[in-house]
């Protein structure tokens, strides 16, 4: 009992908790990329495996009798069909369908073959129809997949395993457990790799993700909407569809931080972002531009829904008090509005709506004026 309580149980299984949660879990955000990135490698796994499975019939051809040849080669054909069609409809189907098919075809295609030699006396060539199963459970260390579904997975080529020993009648002799013990390793250093490009993956999707979003709003920051401003300018100038912009400036925020602190200030910027991801269309962009400066891209607008839209915010937020630990703020914005012209890039319609600001600014504050 003693002995039992100094082990670190309850901290090893904590430990492994925290792990678990942490590690396996993919955002939500992140599983679309996850699940294009698992079609793509299979749909190039089968076009290869399809290559492979033809490729290999000249070695049939030198190493098998006529008759098993006959048996054998029109499987091998099905097999590679099979493939090759998954490969050509990876996108239609769901990831864990398409990996499941894949696995469950060459377990089909190459227990087949086995079956179909079994009869036969066995030859140097008929030892390479027993590496089928390390052949498909390597292949899972390609698919970014939880560890624990790297292994479930790895229990469908296990059947390659024991299809030869079920039909030859054969018992589970020593090799056959050397075989399961080979085919374990494989699935295990298969399933930790595919993990590991699971982490790099979500990883690297989050530093993406991070690099086009400000940290305080939760908005696309500059970058992000830079890229997508010059994206919708080539979209306006091929399609001929309008495009318009906001740039929207806060009034007066130095006295909002000076007058409640710089705390309340990030809690004002927060509102304002809220209030402008609610307030656009889905496919507008509102983006955190700079310190107190935001960007609302417009697409398909022309000048007058710019100036209603931006009108709308305008007086939305005027309406609007913002929450803070010691009261409530109001505050006001000012908003230059440009659309952009034949032949104008990025820089200039940016500069036309900030001097639209500035015009909106000088006559007041808390105005709109189109640039
Ligand atoms: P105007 O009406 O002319 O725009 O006046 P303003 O005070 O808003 O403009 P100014 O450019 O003088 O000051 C902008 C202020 O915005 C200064 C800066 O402290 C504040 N600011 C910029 N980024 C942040 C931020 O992330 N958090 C907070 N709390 N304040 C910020
Ligand atoms: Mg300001
Ligand atoms: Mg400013």
């Amino acid at each position: 009992m003693v002995a039992l309580t100094r082990l670190p149980l309850p901290r090893l299984l904590h430990r492994f908790d925290a792990w678990w949660s942490g590690r396996v879990w993919v955002p939500r955000i992140h599983r679309a990329q996850q699940g294009r990135l698992i079609q793509e490698r299979v749909a190039t796994l089968a076009r290869m495996l399809a290559a492979l499975v033809v490729g290999w019939v000249p070695l049939d051809l030198y190493a098998l009798q006529r008759e098993e040849l006959m048996r054998v080669l029109p499987l091998r054909l099905l097999l590679a069909v099979a493939l090759l069609a998954l490969a050509r409809f990876a996108t239609r189907l769901s990831p864990v369908n398409l990996v499941r098919l894949v696995l469950w075809a060459q377990v089909a295609g190459f227990g087949a073959m086995s079956i179909a030699l079994e009869s036969m006396h066995a030859s140097v060539m008929h030892l390479n129809y027993t590496l089928a199963p390390f052949l498909v459970v390597a292949q899972l260390a390609a698919l970014p997949l939880p560890w624990i579904r790297s292994l479930r997975a790895a229990l469908i080529p296990a059947w390659l395993l024991v299809i030869p020993l079920a039909s030859a009648d054969m018992e589970a002799d020593p090799p056959f457990w050397r075989g399961v013990w080979l085919y374990g390793t494989i699935a295990a250093i298969a399933a930790w790799v595919g993990h590991s490009q699971l982490r790099l993956l979500v990883d690297l999707l989050g530093a993406r993700r991070d690099a086009l979003h400000d940290a305080l709003t939760g908005l696309p920051n500059r970058r992000a909407a830079e890229a997508r401003l010059a994206v919708e300018r080539a979209r306006a100038h091929r399609g001929g569809a309008p495009l318009s912009l906001l740039m929207l400036d806060i009034d007066h925020f130095k006295r909002v931080n000076d007058r409640w602190g710089h705390a309340d200030g990030d809690r004002v910027l927060a509102a304002v972002a809220r209030l402008l991801a609610r307030e656009v269309r889905e496919c507008d962009l509102a983006a955190r531009f700079g310190g107190e400066e935001f960007l609302v891209v417009l697409p398909d607008s022309g000048p007058r829904e710019a100036l209603d839209v931006a009108e709308r915010i305008r007086a939305l937020i005027e309406r609007t008090r913002v929450d803070v630990p010691n009261g409530r703020i109001g505050i006001t914005v000012s908003i230059g509005a440009a659309t952009l012209r034949s032949n104008e890039d990025e820089a200039t319609l940016l500069a036309r709506a900030d001097a639209a600001l500035y015009r909106a600014k000088a006559a007041g504050r808390n105005r709109t004026e189109a640039g």
